[in-house]
């Protein structure tokens, strides 16, 4: 075995769908070319596992079974398990081209996975449902609806548990894989999420958010370098006011106060933080947070906010 580093990339649900765009077939293929590229020039030196956001591509899904009543609804579980399908191909498929592109196409096998994450059926989040998912509806609609919602800008909207990764039920599968040398897709919105019952497992309503999944993984495969990619340059300070600072590199107790300062909101970049102190205080080696456009820039130190070690 080489001793190339592990790397594992997230990416963010904007590598498909940008802000502002409907979402067509063609949008996303021509979106996940900016990422995808990078990490093919990538595969020649580093061990690489992908994971990636669905949010939108559930939503989606989630609102075409509201236009149509001739089929049965289906749960939660198995519209991530659909996404986890649909955007592992076109993930793979175009890694392929880029691969063919820069002539490594042959060394490098690709695999998406179906992946399972366990949750703690416990956890509080299943008390508290806050995640929104899905369509905006009315009022009358929404009080009919089987489940809870929350009123928001634009209407109600369906809201679901997201409780806490626990661990990711293929990880010893994902191990083997990269250490053959496989590019492995993996934990797809953060995997379908599963309570153990007994020996067995069973879905369950509710979702996991893609980078504390991923941060669980990379723990738990021995990932070196754990990157987040997503629509802005890394974390900022004051985000979105005048006085606005995107951090370069942040320790992870300076992080963690920034956080306690309410500096990185939940859902978009709490998450984030959580993942990468998670994963640096778990013993990984580099955690950053970067733009979709500037993965090898990042690695390279050039650009993103990497969070640090705290001195011991
Ligand atoms: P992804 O789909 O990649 O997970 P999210 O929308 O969940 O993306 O999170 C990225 C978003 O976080 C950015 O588009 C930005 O608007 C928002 N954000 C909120 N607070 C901050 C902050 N402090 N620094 C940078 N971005 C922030
Ligand atoms: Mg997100």
């Amino acid at each position: 075995m080489d001793n190339k580093e592990n790397l594992l990339v997230a990416l963010g649900g904007n590598a498909l769908i940008r802000k502002g765009q409907v979402g067509t077939i063609e949008e996303q293929f021509e979106n996940l070319q900016t990422p995808i590229r990078q990490i093919a020039r990538l595969s020649s030196n580093y061990r690489i596992i992908i994971t990636h956001g669905n949010g939108p591509q559930v939503g989606n899904l989630l609102l075409q079974q509201e236009c149509c009543e001739n089929v049965p609804r289906l749960p939660l579980e198995i519209l991530v398990a659909q996404t986890q399908g649909q955007i592992g191909y076109m993930i793979e498929s175009t890694l392929d081209s880029e691969l063919m592109a820069l002539g490594t196409h042959d060394q490098k096998p690709l695999v998406s996975l179906i992946s399972y994450v366990v949750v703690d059926e416990n956890d509080p989040a299943f008390n508290n449902p806050s995640k929104p998912i899905g369509p905006f509806f009315p009022q009358e609609i929404a009080k009919t609806l089987p489940y809870p919602s929350v009123k928001l800008e634009k209407g109600y909207r369906r809201v679901v548990a997201s409780p806490r990764p626990i661990t990711i039920v293929e990880k010893n599968e994902i191990k083997n894989l990269i250490e053959m040398d496989f590019i492995v897709i993996c934990c797809g919105g953060g995997g379908i999420p599963v309570i153990r019952e007994g020996r067995a497992f069973s879905g369950v309503d509710a979702v996991i958010d893609k980078d504390l999944a991923s941060a669980r993984l990379a723990l738990e495969v021995g990932v070196d370098i754990f990157l987040i990619a997503t629509d802005v340059a890394g974390a900022a300070v004051n985000y979105g006011e005048p006085s606005q600072r995107f951090l370069r590199g942040v320790r992870a107790s300076e992080a963690s106060e920034y956080l306690a300062a309410g500096h990185f909101p939940p859902g978009s970049m709490q998450p984030k933080i959580e993942a990468a102190m998670e994963f640096i205080r778990g013993g990984g080696k580099r955690a950053m947070i970067t733009s979709i456009e500037a993965i090898e820039e990042a690695l390279a130190g050039r650009a993103g906010t990497e969070v640090l070690a705290d001195e011991g």
